[in-house]
């Protein structure tokens, strides 16, 4: 079984189809990449996971049916969401984003202790502790969402765009520590526009068009087929 599973589904804003019937699938353990062009449906994708847009068809988490959840259910079956744009509290220091979090448990010990776990990745965060998020750089609110998502304690890390608008040596950073989550057990779904970056680190990918599925392949593959470094990599 695998550990998210969509089968024919479909998302919809208000009269507008943005996603057309997609299956797709993460096995626990892996980095898949989402790639495509702007409009594809990759957030789209990551909305309809969490709960946040109308849809039909499967979505299956861990053995359950999450098509009809509640966005806050999603976050306590174990899926953490880093929308893009980040989209941390900018007038709450560091820590207390972080906090916000762990909302799903009151055991303080227990936030102690993840908090260390996300400096271990982040050290940058601890030294930031007391500052407001909102003015932190890119990079490090970048740095911050993905800690906070982490606070919980998720199954599946879903990552929207963390590239945008990062320069390319912090970029660099992210997509490591995004790796090095993953060598530790953690699983990835990540939607990038950086397609040729988001398939280097990624064990499979899908490739979106117009609201479907254009292509899967195991990444390497799709790093050298023709279509993909066409439209994409170029
Ligand atoms: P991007 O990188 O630009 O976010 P994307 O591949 O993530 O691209 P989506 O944001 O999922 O694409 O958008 C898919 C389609 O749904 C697009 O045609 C978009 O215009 C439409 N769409 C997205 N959000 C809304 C919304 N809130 N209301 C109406 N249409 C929307």
């Amino acid at each position: 079984m695998s550990l998210l599973e969509l089968c024919e589904v479909r998302a919809y804003y208000g009269a507008i189809e943005a996603l057309k019937g997609i299956s797709l699938k993460v096995e626990e353990g892996e980095i898949v990449s989402l790639i495509g062009s702007n409009g594809a449906g990759k957030s789209t994708t990551l909305k309809a996971i969490c709960g946040q847009v109308n849809t039909a068809g499967e979505i299956r988490f861990a053995g359950s049916d999450m098509s009809s959840l509640p966005p806050h259910r999603a976050a306590l079956k174990g899926i953490a969401h880093v929308p893009e744009g980040r989209r941390i509290f900018p007038r709450l220091t560091v820590k207390e984003n972080l906090e916000l979090g762990a909302f799903s448990t009151r055991d303080k010990k227990a936030v102690k202790q993840r908090m260390e776990r996300v400096f271990a990745y982040f050290p940058r965060l601890k030294e930031r502790l007391g500052q407001m998020g909102g003015t932190m750089s890119g990079g490090e609110q970048q740095m911050l969402a993905i800690g906070r998502a982490l606070m919980m304690e998720p199954q599946i890390l879903l990552l929207d765009e963390p590239s945008m608008g990062l320069a390319p040596i912090i970029v660099e950073q992210i997509f490591e520590i995004i790796q090095e989550l993953n060598r530790e057990g953690m699983t990835v779904l990540l939607v990038e526009q950086n397609a040729f970056q988001a398939l280097q680190i990624a064990h499979r990918g899908y490739v979106m068009q117009t609201g479907e599925i254009l292509l899967e392949d195991e990444a390497g593959r799709l790093l050298s087929n023709e279509q993909v470094k066409e439209a994409y990599l170029a």
